[in-house]
């Protein structure tokens, strides 16, 4: 645990999230500032800063949770694809040192390229409802 980590925070339950998704070593929750709606991130519970910090065990576990994530959050938000990316240290867009992989669902002509990804804002409530759905599409 990294005392500043905001990730961190999260899994402590200091600060709040939109969980998605929880397992031992894993948890994912809806993204801030999404790009597009339902954008979200599966994190590793231990801190690791960047992909080289990170063991392969951990790392097979966050891409099969995001496996099989992924395709729910796109059926959830009737989205027609998804990326799945990290942003490996700061010149890679970085923001938050705690590893994670960020599921952004993709619409057609949504406008998004790998260096134009700007964020959206959730109206009141749509943030909880989308989290509702996802989790609830993923209990079938
Ligand atoms: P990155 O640039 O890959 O480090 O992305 C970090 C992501 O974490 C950004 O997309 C932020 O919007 C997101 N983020 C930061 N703080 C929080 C938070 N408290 N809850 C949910 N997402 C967050
Ligand atoms: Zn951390």
């Amino acid at each position: 645990m990294a005392d500043e980590c905001v990730f961190c925070k999260i899994m402590k339950g200091e600060i709040p999230c939109c969980k998605i998704y929880e397992d031992d070593k894993i948890l994912a929750f809806l993204d801030i500032a999404p790009v597009n709606k339902g954008h979200m991130l599966v994190v590793p519970k231990k801190h690791f800063e960047t992909l080289e910090d990170t063991d392969s065990e951990t790392f097979k576990e966050i891409m099969l949770v995001a496996k099989k994530i992924a395709p729910v959050i796109t059926k959830a938000v009737n989205a027609q694809g998804f990326n799945l990316g990290f942003n490996n240290k700061k010149a890679a867009g970085q923001l938050v040192p705690h590893l994670h992989i960020h599921i952004i669902p993709r619409f057609e002509n949504d406008d998004l390229t790998i260096d134009k990804q700007p964020t959206k804002k959730y109206a009141e409530k749509e943030m909880r409802e989308t989290a509702e759905k996802i989790r609830n599409l993923l209990k079938k």
